[in-house]
């Protein structure tokens, strides 16, 4: 049997020892090099795309002379109000990649020497990019096989102490509703997309919206998958009888689950509903790029924040709060 991934040496592109050895100028010019790939680096204004600057080489600025905009590299992105150096930047993009199974903000904090709060926002604004990203997916189609399930995440009730007090979770009645859905449809060839969703009668819905017609559609027993069956080629196993059958296994959309499950309980202990499609959308991207080299999964994820403009959740996050308070 083939030796893990993670266990060759093909995976290991890139190194923490010398992401911490780039200077403050080389992870500067890698960000350079990547937002403005086609001309090598050169600035180019992102108001009007004029190539004529004058340097604020100081302050790692330019101005356009075409339409006098003071731009920098992170200028209209989701990394335009950064707080940290390119150096730290670089290094916290590298540490959120090798993390298989995600990274905690708290970890993040103490690795980069940050302060928690601009751990949280830059993860969750990788997420925003990561979930950008695995929207644009559309799977299915002539000679595919995908697989699809849903399954539950979040919501974590604290047992009572006293057994008198304990409430049976299983029934409708004493779940706090922040449980959430979460469908996923998984193509074996590659590509994972996912979605968070009121409850599992809306599966089909989504799986019509991002699968075209052509291809198998592995499916459960489960009854809200029935009316596919008018649509697609289906194959349908039912687990209470095994977990492969004639043909027809959900086992890449369970071990997806499995995933975000491990995420959930030994990474991030506590899932926000309101994210949880977030963090969805970051494990099925971990999972389509689970055989590709560290170096690239940084350099990917760095190109992710260049294209996407400034974020609307994040942008300004715990002043908002602070407003508020
Ligand atoms: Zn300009």
């Amino acid at each position: 049997m083939a030796a893990h991934f993670l266990l060759s040496p093909l995976c290991r592109t890139l190194s923490i020892a010398e992401v911490a050895r780039m200077s403050e100028e080389e992870a500067w010019r890698a960000f350079c090099r990547i937002r403005w790939a086609a001309t090598g680096g050169d600035p180019v204004c992102p108001r009007c795309q004029g190539m004529v600057h004058y340097t604020r080489s100081a302050r790692r600025r330019w101005i356009c002379k075409s339409c006098g905009y003071e731009f920098s590299v992170t200028a209209g992105t989701i990394l335009a109000d950064r707080k940290m150096s390119f150096g730290d930047l670089l290094l916290a993009i590298f540490l959120f990649v090798n993390a298989v199974k995600g990274l905690p903000a708290l970890q993040l904090s103490r690795e980069v020497g940050c302060d928690y709060k601009v751990a949280f926002v830059l993860l969750h604004k990788l997420r925003e990019c990561l979930e950008a990203e695995q929207a644009r997916h559309l799977l299915g189609g002539e000679g595919t096989e995908c697989e699809t399930d849903t399954a539950y995440f979040g919501g974590y009730s604290k047992p009572a102490n006293h057994q008198d007090n304990r409430r049976d979770l299983r029934l409708a009645e004493n779940r706090t509703g922040k449980r959430q859905c979460v469908v996923v449809v998984r193509q074996r060839t590659g590509g994972t997309s996912t979605a968070v969703i009121p409850g599992e009668s809306a599966a089909p819905a989504f799986v019509r919206r991002k699968v075209e017609r052509g291809g198998v559609i592995h499916a459960d027993e489960g009854a809200a998958f029935d009316e596919l069956h008018a649509r697609y080629v289906m194959a349908r196993i039912n687990h209470e009888e095994a977990y492969s059958k004639d043909g027809a296994c959900t086992n890449q959309a369970e071990s997806f689950f499995s995933r975000i499950r491990r995420a959930e309980v030994g990474i991030h202990h506590h899932i926000a509903g309101l994210y949880l499609r977030r963090y969805a959308a970051e494990m099925s991207w971990r999972e389509d790029l689970r055989a590709t080299d560290n170096s690239r999964l940084t350099s990917e994820v760095m190109a992710l924040t260049m294209r996407r403009g400034h974020s609307v959740d994040w942008r300004g996050y715990w002043r908002r709060r602070q407003h508020a308070a």
